[in-house]
């Protein structure tokens, strides 16, 4: 057993067979994203009891490998289920940091909310993040634009057929080492506009990071892939067209006067961790920012009269991307040869100064794990 900093018990079970130093070494060499995983797995189960009481419990390290699940367990059938995704960097002093956990942890507890999932108390995530990073901490790369993702997630496993909220929940967490999400340099993306599919509507689960939000986007990623553009973006067709978000990232619009615009949170858009920071980094650069309902049309004109003078994407994984076009069989805006923005590239220095330690944290985003 062992006491961690925020007060909750982890019991630590470690793995027999970890991956041996050559072959972590292997495969730190190329990380790429989302293919490799560590050895252990941070584990908090929930229960309701007799009573209707219900408690997390067993909060746990153990290794890394398949679930046991009842085929019957209520997220196999009625999908009750919800993730998050934060990174650890490895600063220069060999030290390991996360940026921000409590707002992942807060939007863990929204989602959780909105699926008629159990909360979980801040400590047990932090802790469970604490607790797999010292575990597997020799898989944190060092590299530039590294780190190592950690995919938080929740699960209803009460085995039973009947749609109503389970009894019985798993808090998981994973760990990936992670290169550079979109593969090497960073250049301008295109992205594909959904004009068939929606995302998220109103009263629906759109600010939710929940897994049936990205079943349903599939088939758009897919129709956006088979176009050879990387990501999709979902409107609101039924208000104007006003951009909504990409498939997994925010939009921010930079304006010739420097300002910055991304949509405003109206309940179909994920509220992004990067999203919140770059509001902050840009105001401290002295830059106004507004959240509005910006359209398609805004977007097509403002960029035709120079209004619109960068656009970007921005997330957790791949930080902030610019995007060079926007397209779909009837539209094309921007250009094939965009080049990274001036104001998009200086934000995102800021940004990953910040989690890297490079740069003040003047705003105390940083947690040492
Ligand atoms: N929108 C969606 C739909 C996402 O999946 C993500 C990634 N979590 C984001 C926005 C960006 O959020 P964050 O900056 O917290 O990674």
């Amino acid at each position: 057993m062992t006491q961690t900093a925020h007060g909750v018990e982890f019991s630590q079970q470690f793995s027999a067979n970890p991956k041996s130093a050559e072959e972590r070494a292997a495969i730190l060499a190329n990380p790429g994203f989302g293919d490799h995983f560590t050895d252990h797995t941070a584990v908090v189960d929930y229960k309701v009891d007799a009573e209707g009481k219900g408690g997390w419990h067993s909060a746990r390290v153990e290794p890394y490998g398949p679930i046991s699940l009842d085929p019957s367990a209520a997220v196999l059938h009625y999908g009750q289920e919800i993730f998050e995704g934060l990174k650890a960097y490895r600063h220069a002093d060999g030290s390991v940091w996360t940026f921000r956990p409590e707002r992942n942890a807060a939007r863990l507890n929204q989602s959780a909310h909105r699926l008629a999932l159990p909360e979980l108390p801040e400590e047990y995530f932090l802790g469970a993040i604490r607790e797999l990073v010292q575990a597997d901490k020799d898989w944190v790369p060092s590299g530039d634009g590294e780190s190592l993702y950690l995919r938080p997630f929740m699960i209803a496993t009460e085995a039973f057929l009947g749609v109503r909220a389970a009894r019985e929940v798993s808090f998981r967490v994973i760990a990936s080492p992670a290169g550079n999400y979109f593969g090497g340099e960073l250049k301008p993306v295109s992205i594909w506009i959904s004009r068939e599919y929606a995302r998220a509507g109103r009263g629906g689960t759109g600010a939710a990071k929940c897994g049936g939000n990205y079943a349903a986007s599939l088939i758009a990623q897919q129709e956006a892939e088979a176009h050879g553009c990387k990501q999709v973006l979902f409107l609101d067709h039924y208000n104007d067209d006003a951009v909504e978000e990409l498939g997994g990232m925010n939009v921010f619009f930079v304006l010739k006067d420097g300002s910055l615009v991304t949509p405003a949170l109206t309940g179909t858009i994920l509220e992004g961790v990067t999203r919140s920071s770059i509001i902050q980094v840009a105001k401290d650069m002295g830059r106004e920012v507004a959240e509005r309902k910006i359209t398609l049309a805004e977007w097509r004109d403002g960029v035709a009269s120079g209004e619109i003078a960068e656009v970007f994407a921005c997330g957790t994984a791949a930080v902030i991307t610019p995007i060079g076009v926007l397209k779909d069989e009837t539209e094309f805006i921007g250009s094939e040869d965009a080049v990274a923005g001036e104001v998009t590239m200086a934000i995102r220095e800021q940004i990953l100064g910040i989690q890297t330690g490079t740069i003040e944290d003047k705003h105390g985003w940083l947690t040492r794990l």
